[in-house]
């Protein structure tokens, strides 16, 4: 039955998710070969110092009840996030949380809070509430929702509007965006924002926004600023609210389709219209 359909039909579920799991991160290039190898401890983690307390989530050796239980919560919340904005739930990933910075880092977490290799997300011991959970979520379930080519077309910047939007991050919120209006901290416009379409693109813009700046801002005692992802939410966010779940499936299946992203972006969703200024 399904033996006919798989690729080797002598390997475990588990093995060829493993095996899926590698073919994802030899593919993502920007990731350089140690922090590939790195986030391969995910396939032992309890080799690397992680037990597991549920299905679905491992901590770090040593993490207390209570974090247990926030992260339980957490999941939940973040779960039902997803449902909210999917309109239902096509993933299920597996949670590694960290509560020592040297954890995080172990599995190739770097200059960031949280990090998702496929269905496989990492939290470093700032990310452990249901924003960033529902923020890495947000990026397993469109992926798992797309074909492999709607997926490497559809634009970082959406995916990552998106996953902003769902996960309600106080930090990348409208009134974060706001207080960058407000003291006239240089951020994207919506146009700039729309060529932020590679990964390296992307990257590029939080590099030069200065998104990636917070551990030199904060040592100053400076406000932390995040123009890039603010950007992104404060595009998809009336995006999302007029497009409601059917706007968003709809969305994804034009992508599905072959349909050009900005053409799917716009018919998919015909009662928002971009202001042409970009300063929504
Ligand atoms: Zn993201």
């Amino acid at each position: 039955m399904s033996n006919v359909s798989r690729p080797f039909p002598h390997m475990t579920l588990a093995q060829l998710r493993a095996l899926n799991f590698l073919a994802l991160l030899l593919s993502l290039g920007t990731l350089g070969g140690c922090t590939a190898i790195q986030a391969s401890k995910l396939l032992a983690p309890e080799s690397f110092g992680l037990v597991q307390v549920t299905a679905t989530i491992y901590v770090e050796t040593g993490t207390d009840l209570e974090t247990q239980a926030k992260l339980r919560e957490a999941m939940v919340k973040a779960e039902s996030g997803i449902r909210t904005a999917y309109g239902s739930i096509v993933s299920r990933p597996i949670i590694y949380a960290c509560v020592s910075e040297r954890c995080y880092e172990a599995f190739g977490g770097r200059g960031s809070v949280a990090k998702v290799y496929g269905d496989r997300i990492l939290l470093s011991p700032r990310g452990l509430t249901w924003h960033f959970l529902a923020h890495e979520w947000s990026h397993a379930e469109i992926r798992n929702r797309l074909t492999v080519g709607a997926w490497w077309h559809m634009p970082q910047w959406f995916d990552e509007g998106v996953a902003v939007s769902v996960s309600e991050a106080p930090e990348h919120s409208e009134t974060h965006w706001q207080s960058l209006v407000a003291s006239d901290i240089p951020r994207p416009t919506a146009d700039e924002l729309h060529t932020f379409k590679s990964l390296n693109q992307w990257l590029a813009a939080v590099h030069k926004y200065g998104d990636d700046t917070n551990v030199q801002r904060k040592a100053k005692g400076q406000p932390e600023i995040r123009p890039v992802y603010a950007a992104a939410g404060h595009e998809l966010r009336p995006w999302l609210a007029a497009a409601g779940v059917q706007g968003l499936l709809a969305f994804i299946a034009k992508l599905n389709a072959g349909e050009e992203f900005e053409s799917a972006y716009q018919t998919a969703n015909p009662s928002f219209q971009r202001t042409a200024s970009g300063g929504r």
